[in-house]
């Protein structure tokens, strides 16, 4: 793990982006969510660079809003001059109340409803990346009674498992998600695209999942989807504007995991595409990725203060803190792996082993098993759990009545709270 952000000061007390974590706390509260905005910036100028080397200038990244996304967010994305990805109205809408160009918004989902649909088209947003035959049937039809013409991606599924990245293996086929390859649906569906009065087919788009270790995905990704776009621009005589190879750039959230050298990655990925095209003889789309995690994971971590601690004799030890599944309910989902810390106590040997639990009213309602703290950890302390900026804040809940975090960005010396701590009052605003 490469935590750039993350030291231990003097007073043996954990640093997050040149900020006392504890004195966040005590200023902020807890639960708080701590981000750094300037390793935020950097992830996007890298990847945008390193993009538009490795393709060429018309590359864009686009930000998997669904990782983490309020009206400060969207802001920072416009000002990075990158495009976005939003998978709901709801997004839709604060994107939009962020003051970010939509016409730099692709809107994803496998099942847009007319209302979403139409908000979309209200807002003026870019790119549709239709996932089906219904939706882009509803959408043609939309479109005319607003009288557009709807540019449209069509999310194709390449049939590569990310994590053995072997092809055309049904179980893959077999997604909520795009139009197979295999099945002729993608090319039945670009078809259609083709003969509509109100769809302009800018290209194609595929994601292959998330947690991605292995650059050879992409390369196998790129593999399929140049072969695919070739086969089309024979049959329908169309030229391919954009290919969007989507996200999934796995990042570390404990030693073991590997580090993942995303510009090298895009270098290999880049000169692979340049050589599929001049294979095909296919003239260079604009590509487009789509990163969410990778951008915003490690520039953020969550914040809490113990309360009880129960060592069970012959059982196990629980480390008890203020939040829990509703501010990150991603080891109650699946299990996802955490590094933890006992902020204010960094320079002592941490061998008290032990289960991180939240405080609502549920079992599984855990944040890590099989943690590594020290003996004296007790009431008060304050633990920071890594790694925290993506699927996070973007997946809390208020079970329990449990009112979500704040957030706080860090920018050099500044802080400020971009999300404020919900209110009680929040909760039963409509209730009647
Ligand atoms: C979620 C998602 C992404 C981003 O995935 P990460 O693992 O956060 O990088 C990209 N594209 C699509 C279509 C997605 O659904």
């Amino acid at each position: 793990m490469k935590n750039m952000n993350i030291k231990t000061n003097q007073q043996g007390i954990l640093e997050f982006s040149g900020k006392s974590v504890v004195e966040l706390a005590e200023k902020y509260g807890t639960p708080l969510y701590a981000m750094d905005e300037m390793m935020i910036r950097n992830r996007l100028k890298t990847f945008n660079q390193a993009m538009k080397e490795a393709f060429d200038e018309k590359a864009e990244v686009l930000y998997a809003s669904k990782a983490c996304d309020f009206l400060a967010m969207y802001r920072l994305i416009k000002e990075e001059n990158c495009g976005v990805d939003v998978v709901s109205d709801g997004e839709i809408f604060t994107a939009y109340k962020a003051g970010f160009p939509m016409e730099k918004a692709y809107f994803h989902g496998n099942n847009k409803t007319d209302s979403e649909i139409r908000f979309a088209i209200e807002r003026e947003v870019g790119t549709f990346v239709v996932d089906g035959e219904d939706e882009l049937e509803t959408l043609n039809q939309i479109a005319s009674e607003y009288n557009i013409v709807q540019k449209i991606l069509i999310r194709v599924t390449p049939g590569i498992d990310p994590h053995t990245y072997e092809a055309v293996s049904t179980g893959i086929v077999d997604c909520k998600f795009g139009s197979a390859l295999v099945t002729g649906a993608a090319e039945a569906l670009t078809h259609k695209a083709l003969s509509m009065d109100h769809i302009s087919l800018q290209g194609f788009h595929c994601h292959v999942g998330s947690q991605v270790f292995d650059g050879e995905v992409f390369m196998k990704c790129a593999d399929v989807m140049f072969c695919f776009i070739k086969e089309i621009s024979q049959k329908f005589n169309y030229e391919c504007l954009q290919l969007n190879l989507g996200g999934g750039y796995g990042v570390p959230y404990v030693e073991e995991d590997p580090y993942l050298d995303i510009e090298q990655i895009l270098m290999r990925v880049g000169a692979h595409v340049k050589r599929l095209c001049h294979l095909y003889d296919i003239k260079l789309p604009q590509i487009l990725m789509e990163p969410g995690r990778s951008i915003v994971a490690d520039a953020g971590i969550t914040l809490y203060r113990v309360g009880s601690v129960k060592k069970i004799p012959g059982a196990k030890n629980y480390v008890s803190v203020d939040g829990g599944m509703t501010d990150n309910p991603r080891y109650a989902l699946y299990r996802s792996k955490y590094t933890m810390r006992c902020a204010n106590r960094m320079n002592e040997e941490a061998s008290l082993r032990c289960s991180v639990v939240g405080k609502c009213c549920e079992s599984g309602d855990i944040l890590q098993e099989n943690v590594l703290l020290p003996d004296t950890v007790q009431r008060n302390d304050i633990i920071a759990v890594l790694c925290t900026g993506a699927y996070n804040y973007s997946m809390a809940s208020n079970y329990n009545r449990i009112v979500r975090p704040a957030v706080v960005m860090i920018s050099g010396q500044d802080e400020k709270v971009v999300v404020q701590r919900e209110k009680f009052e929040d909760l039963i605003k409509n209730e009647l």
